[in-house]
């Protein structure tokens, strides 16, 4: 498929693609025109329940992780960033696209303990094993297909202590299977140490289950990238990303930018795949503080392309939570073609990186503006009225008259009719 012509398809023959390429059901399609969510669905998932919010379903294209081609399912309202990440994974396609690896799904859950004896420490160790044992029922299915406690680690925190259980969840996102298995764990915790536990729960900073991305830009392709909107040169263009990835090295408060660009894509694809996307925010904000810097990495190759890496904690599954219980996860999991949770997060995290170099790539050179107005000029067509072939005619217009606005819209809307 040529992706250029996809994004000029209508819908229908789009959909009839994605439809024909991924093995989608007629009710499939059905599901994703339709958004389908029912109302005993919805009812189900939470609490008070008056109706449920459409987001339009996008396909990221030119994805290439690992050496396998992706369409990757993006929800978003966001304007630019279904194109941004296409244009970017197209960039480094000739360079063999991205090449990624995730950790096991290792998450941490947090026991922490207070009035504890004073050889409390050494004891908790002497009794991993019988810790493991009450962590990991055998009637468990995660358990039964090996999952479950691997370890664990003892921290102080002020007065208390924290045990940390370190619990591969596989291809869950694990949180609920982690808060039962700290509350199971947590009275022979309070035994082994004659202590109180006050507080157990999940960590959303999965600092054991990071990915890891990268993937080289061609200069040549990045020159030629802007031959129909200006003049620049590759070496600029390289230095320039480097030189602003450098600014959100040293400055905090560009630095909270270019990592929301970086997680554009990464959230559109887990509100997608039904996954926990603010547990995800959460553990990648709380990584950057942690670090003390930035989670993607920009520099140039000997022959002076440029190299871009990621790596980030990703708490993604592909069963559990709403990825089953929302039908339209369903059909967009089976568009992506996963089958690990760590094949989602390999993705996820290219994705990521995609975001970031296309935003730096813009804001080093033409600046975010010039694409986005013809974004602006279309939705201000589309308010004024304008509907079908009229809306780009009158977004055209306006944008060669440099004067966007609704009025001057449905004044060319009358003309053109
Ligand atoms: P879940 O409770 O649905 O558990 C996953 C289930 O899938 C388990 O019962 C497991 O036995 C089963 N399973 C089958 N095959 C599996 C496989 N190959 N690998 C792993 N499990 C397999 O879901 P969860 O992932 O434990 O929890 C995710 C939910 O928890 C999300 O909805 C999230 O919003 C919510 N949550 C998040 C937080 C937080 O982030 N702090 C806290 C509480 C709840």
């Amino acid at each position: 498929m040529d992706w250029k012509k996809f994004r000029d398809l209508p819908i229908e023959e789009r959909l009839r693609y994605v439809q024909e390429k991924c093995g989608l059901s007629d009710e499939e399609v059905r599901m994703l025109r339709g958004g389908f969510l029912d109302e005993d669905t919805a009812n189900h998932m939470i609490e008070n329940v008056i109706g449920s919010i459409k987001l339009p379903i996008g396909i990221a294209t030119n994805f290439v992780v690992n050496g396998k081609e992706y369409l990757i399912p993006m929800a978003i309202e966001e304007s630019s960033v279904v194109a941004a990440a296409s244009n970017a994974a197209k960039l480094c396609r000739g360079s063999g696209g991205f090449a990624a690896e995730a950790d096991d799904s290792i998450m941490i859950g947090q026991i922490f303990i207070r009035d504890f004896d004073s050889r409390a420490t050494d004891r908790i160790i002497a009794e991993k094993d019988r810790i493991r044992r009450e962590a990991n029922p055998a009637d468990s299915t995660l358990v039964a297909s090996g999952g479950g406690m691997e370890d664990l680690e003892v921290r102080e925190v002020g007065d208390r202590l924290c045990v940390h259980l370190l619990i591969d969840v596989k291809d869950a996102m694990g949180a609920n299977f982690v808060n039962s298995t700290v509350e199971r764990v947590a009275p022979l915790l309070e035994e082994i140490t004659g202590g109180k536990v006050v507080l157990k729960i999940l960590s959303n900073l999965a600092v054991y289950r990071k990915v890891r991305a990268k993937a080289v830009w061609d200069k040549g392709f990045l020159e030629e990238s802007f031959k129909e909107s200006g003049d620049y040169k590759a070496e600029d263009i390289v230095n320039g990303i480097i030189e602003l990835w450098n600014i959100a090295k040293e400055d905090p408060y560009r630095r909270a930018t270019h990592n929301k660009g970086m997680m554009n894509g990464i959230d559109a694809l887990m509100i997608a795949t039904g996954n926990d996307w603010r547990a995800i925010e959460s553990g990648v904000h709380a990584y950057s503080m942690l670090t003390g810097g930035l989670l993607t990495r920009f520099s140039a190759t000997a022959e002076g392309n440029l190299e871009g890496f990621i790596e980030i904690p990703l708490a993604a599954g592909i069963v559990g939570g709403a990825t089953k219980i929302n039908p339209v996860a369903q059909v967009c999991l089976k568009i992506l073609g996963v089958k690990s949770a760590k094949e989602l997060a390999c993705v996820a995290a290219s994705v990521g990186l995609a975001n970031n170099f296309a935003a730096l790539r813009v804001l080093s050179t033409e600046g975010v503006q010039r694409g986005h107005m013809k974004l602006h000029a279309t939705n201000i067509a589309h308010m004024a009225g304008a509907n079908g072939r009229n809306i780009e005619r009158v977004a055209q217009i306006m944008i060669q008259e440099k004067k966007i606005s609704v009025a001057r819209a449905k004044e060319i809307l009358e003309e053109i009719i």
